[in-house]
């Protein structure tokens, strides 16, 4: 049932979005004010420069999406994406050695960030509650420190200012937020804030994949090593639609990545296996190199904060932004999306929005957690956090996560265990259960893989030979 009230949703994108479909749900009206104009299809736009880089939605994120959005996931798959499950689809060189093929239990949607970004905003604005306000810019929110009124806004060509009034604001402009400062002009104190920066740097090339190869070929991973003391070099090849390879090439803080196109085939072959490098080298390139640097884990603690406005919710980037290796960034949106609709099919009083930040400010965790805690790892980190988990306890937590990482894998049932928490569709704390410990105990563990675990007519696919593993099939559990 819904209730009068309208909500202003700052930032279309992908968290916007979702939290405009949620709240629809619930309010009479909704407007999404949105700095550019949106593309009506799957295209690039300014505002969005990660989507030139590869991105999943991993199957904890996908399935929120699904019950949100049921059909989305079909829609995806006809317009090109593709399915992978985890670990049958995925060839990966982990920090801990080649994982084993194991029947898949979890999976990730593989698709460019514009494909994606369009089939769910499209189906979003359909509904008439909905109304998008776009190359409009919010410029800072109106009201005090104890009640959030509205915001105001710009527009982005004639700079004509307005003032749009709401029952609540949503925050989701993303990694770039102005929230700080507008807080500061409400005359709030600052909000406690972590900074956890590896120096994550993406360098992304798209390539015309072999006939064939976007849906008979794996994907492909091939992860640095942590425990050795040098810059992390990471790359990847995941199937697009369109017959593509998304090739993309990341590295930590003095890793040098390659921003020339002539650079990026060399770079790809210093990884600590060649086959990116392989794969680079028998296809055709259709774009030049794309680099950024804008990977730092970030989170704001709203929550801790002795007054927090109502009528005020922040969530996506703007919120927490994680490592972007990860991939947990959308999912980690949508559930924050999921705990809103939640919130809102209570009633909403005062204190309401302090309630919901504080739910959707935990549901932000283990992401951060999962990312934060490997990235500390790396050479030259800077580690911004009061987070006691990132200093006192950081050593102890590394030496399980390794012991962990070494035994999934080679053990289906750790693996699978691992996966549920990977994709975000199990909290984290399971991997401290007893029941997990007695899963690692009677874990059986197959060889360790010298190999990519490439099968024979996946190879013949690509044109690549020399790796064939003999007889390497799906191992059974
Ligand atoms: C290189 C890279 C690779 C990534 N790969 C993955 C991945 O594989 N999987 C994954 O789950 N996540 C990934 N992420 C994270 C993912 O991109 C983000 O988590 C996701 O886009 C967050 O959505 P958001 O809506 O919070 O912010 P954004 O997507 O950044 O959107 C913010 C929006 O706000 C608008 N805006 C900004 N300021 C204003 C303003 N003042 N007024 C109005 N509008 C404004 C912007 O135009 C934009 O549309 C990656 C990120 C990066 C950087």
């Amino acid at each position: 049932m819904t209730r009068s009230g309208r909500a202003i949703v700052l930032g279309g994108s992908w968290a916007g979005m979702l939290a405009a479909h949620v709240l629809a749900r619930h309010l009479e009206a909704v407007t999404v004010v949105e700095r550019d104009v949106l593309p009506r299809g799957p295209e690039h736009r300014r505002g969005l420069p990660q989507a030139r880089h590869v991105h999943v939605l991993w199957s904890g994120g996908a399935r929120i999406v699904e019950e949100l959005l049921p059909g989305t996931a079909e829609r995806l798959l006809a317009a090109g994406a593709r399915r992978i499950g985890f670990h049958e689809d995925l060839v990966t060189l982990t920090s801990h050695g080649w994982q084993h093929r194991f029947p898949p239990r979890q999976y990730a949607i593989m698709c460019g960030r514009p494909l994606l970004d369009w089939i769910v905003r499209d189906r979003i604005l359909a509904d008439e509650r909905i109304t998008l306000r776009e190359g409009t810019e919010a410029v800072e929110l109106a009201g005090g420190a104890k009640r959030v009124t509205g915001v105001h806004v710009r527009g982005a060509r004639d700079g004509a200012r307005e003032l749009l009034e709401a029952d609540l604001v949503v925050d989701a402009t993303g990694r770039g937020s102005r929230l700080k400062h507008w807080l500061a002009a409400l005359g709030l104190p600052p909000l406690a804030e972590d900074v956890v920066d590896a120096g994550i740097a993406y360098a992304t090339r798209t390539f015309r994949a072999p006939d064939g190869a976007t849906a008979g070929f794996p994907a492909i991973n091939v992860a640095a090593d942590h425990r050795v003391r040098r810059p992390g070099r990471f790359g990847v090849v995941y199937p697009q639609e369109g017959g593509r390879w998304m090739v993309t090439l990341s590295c930590t803080r003095g890793g040098e990545l390659p921003t020339r196109d002539e650079d990026f085939l060399p770079y790809a072959r210093t990884l600590r296996d060649p086959i990116v490098a392989d794969l680079v080298a028998g296809a055709e390139p259709l774009t030049p190199v794309f680099a950024s640097h804008i990977g730092a884990n970030r989170r704001l603690y709203p929550e801790r904060a002795a007054t927090w406005p109502d009528g005020l919710v922040v969530l996506g980037d703007s919120l927490a932004a994680f490592n972007p290796i990860y991939g947990h960034g959308m999912s980690a949106a949508a559930r924050a999306a999921r705990v809103l609709d939640e919130r809102l099919a209570e009633p909403f009083g005062p204190g309401a929005a302090r309630a919901a930040q504080e739910r959707i400010s935990a549901a932000a965790d283990d992401p951060w957690i999962m990312a934060t805690s490997k990235d500390i790892e790396f050479v030259h980190c800077r580690n911004h956090a009061e987070d006691p988990r990132l200093n006192g306890g950081a050593a102890v937590m590394r030496g399980f996560a390794d012991m962990v990482a070494t035994m999934a894998i080679r053990s289906a049932d750790v693996s699978d265990a691992v996966t549920d928490v990977m994709s975000m569709t199990v909290p984290q704390s399971e991997l401290g259960t007893a029941r997990f410990m007695s899963l690692m105990q009677g874990a059986r563990l197959l060889p360790e893989l010298g190999e990519p675990p490439l099968r024979r007519h996946e190879l013949a696919l690509v044109n690549l030979d020399r790796r064939a593993v003999a007889g390497v099939r799906s191992v059974p559990r």
